[in-house]
Parts: structure tokens; C-alpha cells; sequence
């Protein structure tokens, strides 16, 4: 081989070498930039956690819930408003007639002497009448009903502040009544009509009372006064009139214990808890809750506490579960004591200031009239 071809032969021997080492070098791209790292998420930076007000609730305006309540009071009340229209519509009103329409009444707890009376005035009222009607007897069954409701009565609550003191309210009742539901509902009422309250917990041996009451309270924004279990209740509703006092609202709402054991006992407690109390200041309104579906029972029991506490008015809850709305008429009746508020249910504003003309059109299933 001359050297030219030998020269050649290593040039491109070399130069294979080369490739070999290069081409894959080449080929080998660089590194791909590893995708960008997504950017993390980023927690916002902790901030101090700013204090949220409770949302408070709105309660809805007291007049007019009676009206409204009309549908749920007329679907429980048709016995006797229904009861008593259908019978006075008979063609003949005889002897057996006039029974029926006292067992009507009798049968709605209105009581016997009350029951008595309407009688009378209705069989007066409708010889009187001569043709029947049924507007005009539905007229003249609403105004004797009325009657037998005492209009008259002063029905407001004392709630607002006298002599730079916040206005006392105790609400009394045995248990299971709808007495600390009833408190709640109140603190609403007066909140809806633009009265500051404070409420006593002071039904100190039932342990939910008090937190009950808290979570009432909380939702219009009032202020609670709690003990510890078992606290004696007439120092938590001294320290909850004198918290009242000092934070200047107008109404000291105060949830009593209403364990009916023994009536000395009871008087005891009340009496302990009225006196406690009045030390500070007189007591507006001592309110006796009372459970209307107990019918003449709850009348009992509800004589135990008026001999006890000076009683200035009734609460009759659960009115929307009976048929018997006599017992609005039996208990002003046998008490002589005004029924001031009504429950028709369970609801936060089921509560309604009681009015006879709107109570007696809902009980006769009227559509027009007394709506405030
Ligand atoms: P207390 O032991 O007397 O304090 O009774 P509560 O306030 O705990 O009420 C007893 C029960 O009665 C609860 O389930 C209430 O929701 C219910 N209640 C209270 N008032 C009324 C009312 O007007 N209508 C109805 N249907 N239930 C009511």
C-alpha cells in the first residue's frame, strides 16, 4: 500500500472513531428542563382570625302572628267553632239542641259555669234573632264568644324599664309546660319590640334548661345569667336582675325551676326566689306558663301557683295541639287572671300576644276582620 492509501485508511478509521464517540453525544439532547414545579399552593398567609359577630336572627313583628297562626288555630279549634255554628244553623233549635251545644262547650274546656252563661245568652240572643242566618248567627256566636273572653283586660306585659330599673319578669309553670321554650320566645317578642333584655337561668335543677335558654338568648343577641347546676335559683335570678341593672337594659326575663314535688316545696323555692328578687326593685310581671292540652289538670296545678306567686298573667302554650280552645275562657275564668300571650307551636315566633277578636275569628274560621 503506498502511504497516500495507508494515510487514507487512518484518516477514516480516526474519523469513524470520532463519529462513534460523537454522534451519540450529539444526539443525546440536553437534559429537558424539568418541568417548571407547578407553584405550590399557597395557604394564604394566617391571619389573625378576625372575631365574626353572631348573625343575629330578625324575630318577625308580634302584631298580626295571631292572624297569621289563623290556619293552624282554625285546623285545631274546629270543634268547637264549627262544632257550634253547625249546631245553631239547625232548623229547630229544641231542648236536644241546646245540650248539644253545652256539651260542645263543656267538651272545649270552657267550664262549666262559663259554659252556663254562653247557653243562656245564646238562647236569648237567638229568639230574639227570629230567622237564622248564618252570617248573623256567626255574628252573634263571635261577640258572645268575645264577651266570654273579657276584652276588657289589660293584656300588655310590664316589660319596660320604671325608675331607671330594668323591668322584672318571672315566668313560673311546672315543668314540661313550655316554660323555658315560652322564656326564649318572650326574650324574642320584646327584642322584636325593640326592648334590650337579660335572661335568668335560673331553673337550676334541670341541666338543659339553662343551656336551652343560651341558645335562645343567642340568637337575638341577649345576654344569659347562668349558675352551676343545681345553684340555688334564687341567687341566679338576684345576680341576673342585678346584671340587668347594671348593663341598663329594659326587661330581666327570669326562667324559674317548676318542679311540682310537694306544694310546700314549690312555695319555698318561689317564695325564696320572688323575695330574692324584690330585694332590688318590685316584680312587674310574675307570667304562669300552662300547657293547654292538660285541660282542667293544668287548671289545678295553676291554682297551686297562683296561692304561691303573685300571678299578673297567663301563657297558655301549646294551643295549636287541642281542639279544646274553651280553656282560654275557663282558665281567665277560674283564675281572674288576664291570658296575656298564646303558643301555637314549636317555632321560634309561635308565640303571639293573645287577642280575643282575632282568637274567636280564627276559631270560627272567619277570613275577614281583626286582621292587625
Ligand atoms: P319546661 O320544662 O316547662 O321548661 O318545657 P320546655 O320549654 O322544655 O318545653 C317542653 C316541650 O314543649 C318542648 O318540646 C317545646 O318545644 C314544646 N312546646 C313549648 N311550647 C309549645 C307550643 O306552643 N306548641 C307546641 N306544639 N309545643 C310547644
Amino acid at each position: 500500500m503506498d502511504p497516500l492509501t495507508v494515510a487514507l485508511v487512518v484518516l477514516g478509521v480516526l474519523l469513524l472513531v470520532a463519529a462513534a464517540f460523537l454522534v451519540p453525544r450529539l444526539r443525546r439532547e440536553p437534559p429537558a428542563e424539568p418541568p417548571a414545579p407547578a407553584p405550590p399552593e399557597v395557604a394564604p398567609e394566617p391571619t389573625a382570625q378576625e372575631p365574626t359577630a353572631p348573625v343575629l336572627e330578625r324575630p318577625e313583628p308580634t302584631a298580626g302572628r295571631l292572624v297569621k297562626l289563623r290556619g293552624r288555630l282554625a285546623r285545631s279549634e274546629s270543634a268547637l267553632g264549627r262544632g257550634l255554628l253547625g249546631l245553631l244553623s239547625r232548623d229547630r233549635l229544641d231542648e236536644d239542641a241546646w245540650e248539644q251545644v253545652e256539651e260542645t262547650l263543656i267538651g272545649a274546656d270552657v267550664g262549666v259555669a262559663a259554659t252556663a252563661e254562653l247557653v243562656e245568652r245564646l238562647r236569648s240572643r237567638t229568639k230574639v234573632l227570629g230567622t237564622r242566618n248564618p252570617d248573623e248567627l256567626r255574628a252573634m256566636l263571635a261577640e258572645e264568644l268575645v264577651a266570654a273572653l273579657e276584652p276588657g283586660l289589660d293584656r300588655s306585659l310590664a316589660a319596660t324599664p320604671a325608675a331607671g330599673r330594668p323591668a322584672v319578669l318571672l315566668v313560673v309553670g311546672v315543668n314540661g309546660s313550655g316554660k323555658t321554650t315560652t322564656c326564649g320566645k318572650i326574650a324574642r317578642v320584646l327584642v322584636a319590640d325593640g326592648h334590650s333584655v337579660v335572661l335568668g337561668a335560673a331553673d337550676t335543677f334541670r341541666a338543659a334548661a339553662a343551656d336551652q335558654l343560651a341558645t335562645w338568648a343567642g340568637r337575638v343577641g341577649a345576654e344569659v345569667v347562668r349558675g352551676a347546676d343545681g345553684a340555688d335559683p334564687a341567687s341566679v335570678a338576684f345576680d341576673a336582675v342585678r346584671r340587668g341593672a347594671e348593663t341598663g337594659v329594659d326587661t330581666v326575663l327570669v326562667d324559674t325551676a317548676g318542679r311540682l314535688h310537694t306544694k310546700v316545696g314549690l312555695m319555698d323555692e318561689l317564695g325564696k326566689v320572688k323575695r330574692v328578687v324584690s330585694k332590688s326593685g318590685p316584680v312587674a310581671e310574675t307570667l304562669l306558663v300552662l300547657d293547654a292540652t292538660t285541660g282542667q289538670n293544668g287548671l289545678a296545678q295553676a291554682r297551686v301557683f297562683t296561692e304561691v306567686v303573685d300571678v299578673t298573667g297567663v301563657v297558655l302554650t301549646k294551643l295549636d295541639g287541642t281542639a279544646k280552645g274553651g280553656i282560654v275562657i275557663a282558665v281567665q275564668r277560674s283564675l281572674g287572671i288576664p291570658v296575656k300571650l298564646v303558643g301555637l307551636g314549636e317555632g321560634p315566633d309561635d308565640l303571639a300576644p293573645f287577642d280575643p277578636e282575632q282568637f274567636v275569628a280564627a276559631l270560627l274560621g272567619e277570613t275577614g276582620g281583626g286582621a292587625r
